[in-house]
């Protein structure tokens, strides 16, 4: 029996408009990444602490071939912490390993996003005990220091490293991402695959950016596929103007 993996690249931290700073509706990010041409086989809508847009992602996308994981980028009383693969946001507020621990129990991985950034609600390095994963690449800085700070410490304490595009807008979706190897031809891998991967750390991850040529390409074809999304959205009010519109005259033709 051969046995086949596959590597998926997820985009593991974006934002919907069910969070304060973002700006785009769940569909439209589901389509976008449905389109193919901005390379992801799948990503996760982590508001900040909201779940409801992240839960809509996932079955908006129930019969796609892309993987939406459900999360969370909860605010801990040190910090930024991403909850991917969970249904329920943790509660806010709450000590930083406190909510490490609560996410596991929800059967769900822990990621520290832009760690040690305080301008950006990054958590301090001491208050890291033990995580699943650091994101070692947030495509948002704008030097690279922060990022090889990041990897410098993930390396240190043999901690995974991922890569999030921290997206608050489309444009920016998939400009990072992470690889994903697992053990699964990828027709039959689905949500709690990827979830299980992050947990035990065992599978090959590397936090990648998007090749530059494909990232200038990224603004247009949001761009694009932003005009077709709020196009057919327009058509379908128009429609059902015209339905209300036209619902008297039918049932005046159905009673006579
Ligand atoms: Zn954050
Ligand atoms: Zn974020």
């Amino acid at each position: 029996m051969c046995t086949m993996s596959s590597v998926l690249k997820i985009d593991l931290h974006t934002h919907s408009e069910g969070s304060y700073d973002g700006k785009e509706p769940v569909g439209l990010m589901v389509e976008h990444v449905e389109d193919k041409n901005i390379d992801l086989d799948g990503f996760v809508v982590t508001d900040h602490d909201e779940i409801e847009q992240s839960l809509e992602a996932v079955k908006m996308a129930e019969k796609s071939d892309i993987i939406v994981i459900p999360g969370v980028e909860v605010s801990t009383k040190n910090g930024h912490l991403l909850a991917i693969g969970v249904e329920e946001k943790p509660e806010k507020g709450k000590e930083f390993m406190e909510t490490v621990e609560s996410i596991r129990k929800m059967g769900g991985a822990a990621i520290v996003p832009h760690p040690f950034q305080k301008t950006r609600h990054g958590v301090s390095k001491k208050k890291i005990k033990d995580i699943d994963a650091v994101e070692a690449f947030n495509a948002w800085l704008f030097t690279g220091f922060q990022n090889r700070r990041a990897k410098k410490f993930a390396e240190n304490h043999g901690y995974s490293k991922v890569a999030g595009s921290d997206a608050h807008s489309l444009g920016m979706m998939g400009r990072a991402y992470t690889e994903i190897e697992i053990d699964k031809p990828q027709e039959e891998i689905v949500a709690e695959d990827v979830v299980e991967a992050l947990r035990n750390g065992e599978t090959s991850m590397s936090g990648r950016r998007a090749p530059m040529y494909r990232a200038a390409f990224h603004y247009v074809k949001a761009s694009i596929r932003k005009t077709a999304y709020y196009f057919s959205r327009l058509l379908e009010r128009v429609n059902k103007q015209i339905y209300r519109y036209n619902r008297p005259l039918r049932e005046i033709y159905l009673r006579s």
